[in-house]
């Protein structure tokens, strides 16, 4: 039976690659590659595989979607090995759950290998975790983004639910979702951090509060992917002189 692997290439640096993804990659012969996955990854392929950038910049996403499945279930028919890459882990507000239905109902078999999620990856490199029972006992991961016709998350109750709040793609609506945490009743001075491109070259991060998080973020210039992380949890965060190596650059904005 036909294959397709849905593989998780973590959030940049290859060494964080699972041993079974690096199998994957290494056996492709068709790569559909998400715009999130870093270069040195995808270095990592056979130099004769085809790579498919099907990125979703700009156009209307559901078509894009509907393109992507027909692409993944026309190359795996054709027998070739085919690897459908994303960044982090393929499930977390990757549109694995979507594809894997899609190829199912093809009668294609889908293997999911798991990836490390940037939601986790992001704050541990800089030292915070997002469980610690001394400041959180648990964590939420909710995406800032949505589209017309899907609802927002509860904010006013995970203000009020101790949990540490992971947000991905909360750049561009940083201002309107700190406002709705401050309406549900969580403090002005809650530790805050933004870590952009963890793992890369071109990682960056500030720490700061709930309340500053919006003009700290116009002020270093934080640009997207980033991962925002809202708890007590942002306290650990390593002291910028301990960073070594591609997390050398923190930076601590309006602590
Ligand atoms: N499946 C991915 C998430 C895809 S949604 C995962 O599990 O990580 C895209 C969002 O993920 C971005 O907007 C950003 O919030 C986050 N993200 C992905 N890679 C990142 C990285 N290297 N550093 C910081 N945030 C990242």
């Amino acid at each position: 039976m036909t294959t397709v692997s849905l593989v998780g290439a973590g959030p940049g640096d290859p060494e964080l690659l699972t041993v079974r993804a690096l199998k994957r990659l290494r056996d492709a012969d068709v790569v559909l590659t998400d715009d999130l996955v870093d270069a040195r990854v995808l270095a990592l392929l056979r130099s004769d595989a085809r790579v498919l950038r099907v990125g979703k910049r700009g156009g209307c996403v559901s078509t894009e979607q509907r393109f992507i499945h027909e692409l993944m279930i026309r190359e795996a028919r054709s027998g070739a090995r085919v690897v459908r890459l994303k960044g982090g882990d393929p499930f977390v507000f990757g549109r694995g759950g979507e594809e894997v239905t899609a190829l199912r109902e093809a009668g294609i078999e889908v293997e999911v290998v798991s990836g490390l999620t940037a939601g986790i990856a992001a704050p541990a490199s800089i030292g915070i975790p997002v469980t610690d029972r001394r400041h959180a006992p648990g964590v939420a991961f909710v995406t800032g983004h949505r589209q017309d016709g899907e609802d927002a998350p509860d904010w006013a109750a995970l203000a009020r639910s101790g949990l540490t709040l992971v947000i991905y793609m909360g750049l561009a609506r940083a201002e309107e979702l700190v406002a709705s945490l401050r309406a549900g009743g969580m403090p002005a001075d809650m530790p805050a951090a933004a870590i952009a491109a963890a793992h890369t070259a071109q990682q960056r991060q500030v720490i700061c509060t709930l309340a500053t998080l919006p003009a700290t973020l116009r002020s270093e210039g934080i640009a997207s992917p980033a991962i925002l992380v809202i708890g007590a949890v942002v306290n650990e965060a390593v002291p910028w002189q301990t960073l070594v190596g591609e997390t050398g650059l923190l930076q601590v904005a309006g602590a």
